[in-house]
């Protein structure tokens, strides 16, 4: 088993179609010990039949990254719960609603703040406050999207983010390795959880994307979750401040396959038709 012996914290379940729980599922079977968290009270009655399915044995916390003494409680719970810690997820993003549609230059100050504070700062945070229980080699992974190197309609102001947090991630790469704690994101193909939900006109994100991705299909939470179990694995040991894209291939693509018919008109293939 790939994860025996490895203990570790989750952060950013909020149902079972939550990416960080395909993470936790692959991580479970694969024989890690784990603790989840949850945002607030209105989360935790939802989410304890999740931690129990995981065997979190209580390794239950709350934590809202927005709240500085959360994160320093949870580290303390985790320090008396499991000791040391070899895993960190970090699968939190969270943009005020203007920011996902409408005109990107009328984003106010405030709604970019927010984004930024929770969507990257914790990240920072979270390495720094539960650097004291991690062991020498642990890995932290945290998860990106393409909206955050290109331009995607409607992602706006989490693009702005995600292109902050995968510099985060190097940079921290970079401070951390020196104490052997390696960095890494995963950056997702779209797939139909609660956060993609605020996502203006999501549902044509996915369409877009499997019609032309070279595997032709959308990613799972499990494809990702694999994916994500092999960076906090011992597997990638020599894998630090990468950001590793599990998307069908889409990011390859520079232009849609394009086919002429015998008038050499061009037709773009839509929808995974040839
Ligand atoms: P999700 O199931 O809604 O997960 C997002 C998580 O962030 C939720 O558990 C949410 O908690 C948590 N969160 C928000 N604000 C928080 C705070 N202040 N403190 C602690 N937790 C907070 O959606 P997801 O798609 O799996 O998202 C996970 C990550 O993957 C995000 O970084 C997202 O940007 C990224 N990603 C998603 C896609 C996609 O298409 N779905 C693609 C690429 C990357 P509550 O639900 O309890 O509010």
């Amino acid at each position: 088993m790939i994860m025996q012996g490895k203990k570790g914290v989750i952060l950013g379940i909020a149902n079972k179609k939550s990416i960080a729980y395909g993470i936790a599922k692959a991580c479970e079977e694969q024989g890690a010990t784990m603790a989840i968290t949850f945002l607030n009270e209105r989360f935790e009655e939802k989410l304890a039949p999740v931690a129990d399915e995981l065997n979190c044995n209580g390794r239950f916390y709350p934590c809202d990254v927005s709240k500085p003494e959360e994160i320093a409680t949870l580290r303390e719970s985790l320090k008396k719960d499991l000791g040391e810690i070899d895993f960190v997820v970090h699968s939190i993003a969270f943009a005020p609603k203007e920011g996902l549609s409408g005109r990107f230059v009328d984003i106010s100050k405030e709604a970019f703040d927010i984004a930024m504070d929770i969507s990257v700062y914790s990240l920072i945070e979270l390495a720094r406050e539960l650097k004291p229980i991690m062991s020498s080699n642990c890995s932290i992974l945290t998860l990106s999207y393409y909206g955050g190197v290109k331009y995607i309609p409607n992602y706006n102001l989490m693009g702005v983010a995600k292109a902050a947090l995968e510099m985060t991630t190097k940079y921290l790469a970079e401070d951390l390795g020196k104490d052997g704690i390696r960095v890494n994101a995963i950056s997702a193909g779209p797939i139909k959880t609660l956060a993609a939900a605020g996502i203006g006109d999501f549902s044509f994100m996915l369409k877009w994307n499997s019609a032309h991705a070279p595997l032709k299909q959308n990613v799972t939470i499990e494809q990702v979750g694999n994916s994500g179990m092999y960076l906090l694995s011992n597997l990638s040991s020599g894998v630090t401040g990468e950001i590793h894209y599990v998307d069908a291939g889409y990011n390859i693509m520079g232009m849609p396959a394009v086919k002429f018919d015998e008038n050499g008109k061009p037709h773009i293939a839509w929808n995974g038709e040839n």
